[in-house]
């Protein structure tokens, strides 16, 4: 067995700069994932009609159903608002958003282009992104950027570990879960059904110095919106977080908060000629193992 040292070094090695200077490669080069015909969903967009609107109050979430085909608005009406998004496949709620891999694929904030994925062992888009009103915030000195998967949700747990034990019950873990019950869902299943989330509308990066997690007043502003190709029948839910802008806190009372709406567009018969939804991965799940694959 390897013995652990008695003394770490005090000085890096000597060939330490040549291995800082080793460049990157990228963990998953996205070209030769399928792409998305984003040119025929603009093309069929222009014949989209709202067939729903739903607001989301305050420090509440709401559940909308999207059908494969059709395009969802995530909007700010009033005023600039954070919003928490998770996406379930309304065939199997099992499937459903994986923060993290989307992250790893397209990268820790998105816009247009970019695509939702399924968790294991469906990976496939759920979504595609096809506008964005704030795609010209890019990147700012702060290296903050908008509509992150880096952030999981604000959640009545780490509120009570870092506020000495207080509760509070409008995070948008607990937003979240309230409205899967109000959708059907039994309490004792929906908050484990809650997941990382896509932050609308939220400004973070990582500071520079130290790699902290950081966010900062959203740019949004009333009539700000962003726009998704639902590439299967979907479940979404939506928190519009209490920390609001998300400027200075969350998880608490203290931020004001504005409502977001949901518009849901559904487009007209050969609107999509051609299209298909994605089929889910293709991988046998066998992982090596002899015998059957037991059912998902
Ligand atoms: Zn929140």
């Amino acid at each position: 067995m390897p013995q652990r040292p008695d003394t770490l070094p005090e000085q890096p090695p000597p060939d330490a700069e040549a291995r800082r200077a080793i460049a990157p490669v990228i963990c998953y080069p996205v070209d030769a994932l399928p792409q998305p015909d984003i040119a025929l969903y603009s093309t069929a967009r222009l014949q989209a009609e709202t067939i729903e609107c739903l607001r989301v109050p305050p420090r509440e979430a709401r559940a909308f159903r999207v059908k494969a085909g059709q395009f969802f608005r995530i909007a700010c009406p009033e005023g600039s608002q954070v919003g928490d998004l998770n996406l379930f496949s309304a065939a199997d709620p099992a499937e459903r958003f994986f923060s993290g891999k989307t992250r790893a694929l397209h990268g820790t904030h998105l816009s247009v282009g970019a695509r939702m994925w399924s968790c294991f062992p469906f990976l496939r888009p759920m979504a595609t992104i096809t506008a964005d009103s704030l795609a010209w915030y890019g990147t700012d000195p702060y290296g903050g950027r908008v509509h992150d998967v880096i952030g999981t949700r604000c959640d009545p747990y780490t509120h009570f570990l870092l506020s000495g034990g207080q509760e509070y019950h409008h995070c948008c873990h607990s937003n979240l879960t309230r409205a899967l019950v109000a959708e059907g869902f039994a309490r004792e299943r929906a908050e484990g059904m809650v997941h990382d989330v896509l932050n609308v509308f939220m400004c973070t990066g990582f500071t520079a110095d130290n790699g902290q997690y950081f966010m900062k007043a959203s740019p949004a502003r009333a009539g700000d919106f962003i726009e998704f190709f639902a590439e299967i029948d979907l479940i979404g839910v939506l928190s519009a977080c209490p920390g609001g802008d998300c400027g200075a806190e969350h998880s608490s009372d203290a931020a004001i908060c504005h409502p977001l709406e949901v518009q849901v567009l559904a487009l007209p018969p050969g609107a999509l000629e051609g299209w298909r939804p994605p089929a889910r991965s293709g991988y046998s799940r066998s992982h090596g193992l002899l015998g059957e694959v037991p059912p998902p």
